[in-house]
């Protein structure tokens, strides 16, 4: 097992610069996510890590030695993709076994560490079939063996799951979890999802046009956010952002929204929160409490029921937001609600900025 570092690694594709310089540290045996939307630069830094792509500058780390220079067959990396990559014409068992025939070692080692790969992943009984025989969830665990026989200090992951389906997807993220309690092999695994990084890693780094919003456990970047596009990415749905402003008010200053409405001030935090600041207001629809003797008003206008919750869609002075209360609660588009919030979960940012505040 080894540790990963980057240091101001850089990438640009002929004039267009792609990942401007990120450092990055990952710990021996730990469990990072990169997240971020789509074209952000996620793949391109882990084939950087994989050796699969150039790095315009910067220097690789990899177990302490430096391995720019190093070809992919040379990091003692094992990356999975989405796409899978197995050959059609090969078993399981073959496939799995691939590059550890290709580094020529011994037939019984072989078969040895396939077969306990195959009990890891549960595949067993499968290692006769070729790839069509198979469904894809264990098309992905065949994929996920070839890394795994390899006993590499890393595994890199590329948007594993993303070609399965929801109720696949899940499963397979737990065995994914369930996999590195087991080997402890450092994992890097990317993604656009944030629920599955969330899910999965014991460090979340929010990637934004090749540059680090943020990272943190899961739960730092649910309860504090730094920004705005983080605040708006982690979490599902997704955080309400209102206009807003820091007012005076004969209890001292509050949050005046844009009908009127005033919310008392959070504290601790509140003195960075000058009157007159403009700012965002970012509520998370699972902490907005649509009871009766809330301070805003507002109206039903649509109600999404999910089960366990029903998720409702609000007009607030003006402004839309959602709420997530319970599936059993009787509600319906029309209705008139009353909002509370809890100072303490309000999150406040600047609105030039989209820095945090409090
Ligand atoms: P992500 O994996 O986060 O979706 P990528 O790392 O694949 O994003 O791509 C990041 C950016 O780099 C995108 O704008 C993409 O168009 C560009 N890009 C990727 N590969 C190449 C390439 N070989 N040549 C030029 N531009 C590329
Ligand atoms: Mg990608």
């Amino acid at each position: 097992m080894a540790s990963v570092e980057l240091r101001a690694i850089r990438k640009c594709y002929g004039a267009a610069e792609i990942v401007p310089s990120i450092d990055l540290a990952v710990a021996d045996a730990e469990f990072v996510a990169l997240v971020g939307p789509s074209g952000c630069g996620k793949s391109t830094l882990l084939r950087m890590i994989a050796g699969l792509e150039e790095i315009t500058s910067g220097d690789l780390f990899i177990g302490g030695e430096k391995v720019n220079r190093l070809n992919p067959n040379e990091r003692d990396i094992a990356m999975v993709f989405q796409n899978y990559a197995l050959y059609p014409h090969m078993s399981v068992f073959d496939n799995i076994a691939f590059n550890l025939q290709l580094a020529g070692r011994p037939k019984a080692e072989i078969k040895e560490r396939v077969g306990e790969a195959a009990r890891m992943l549960d595949l067993t009984t499968l290692l006769d079939r070729r790839p069509h025989q198979l469904s894809g969830g264990q098309r992905q665990r065949v994929a996920m063996g070839r890394a795994i026989v390899r006993k590499p200090a890393v595994f890199l992951f590329d948007e594993p799951l993303s070609n399965l389906d929801a109720k696949l997807r899940v499963q397979m993220r737990a065995e994914i979890k369930e996999l590195h309690q087991k080997v402890r092999t450092t994992s890097i695994y990317v993604t656009h999802d944030q629920i599955e990084a969330m899910t999965l890693a014991d460090r979340v780094v929010v990637l934004n046009k090749g540059k680090i919003e943020q990272q943190g456990t899961p739960l730092e970047l649910y309860t504090r956010p730094g920004n705005t596009f983080v605040a708006g990415f982690i979490g599902s749905p997704a955080m309400n952002f209102l206009d807003a402003e820091i007012a005076n008010s004969d209890s001292g200053p509050v949050v005046r929204l844009q009908g009127g409405a005033a919310l008392p001030l959070p504290l601790p935090g509140a003195g960075n929160l000058r009157p007159g600041s403009r700012i965002i207001l970012g509520l998370r629809p699972e902490h907005l409490e649509t009871g009766a003797e809330g301070r805003v008003p507002g109206r039903v206008r649509l109600v999404e029921p999910t089960g366990a919750q029903t998720h409702v869609v609000l007009d607030l002075g003006g402004s839309t937001v959602m709420a997530i209360v319970d599936g059993e609660r009787r509600i319906a588009a029309g209705d008139r609600v009353s909002l509370s919030i809890t100072p303490e979960r309000m999150h406040i940012f600047e609105r030039s900025s989209g820095i945090r505040l409090n």
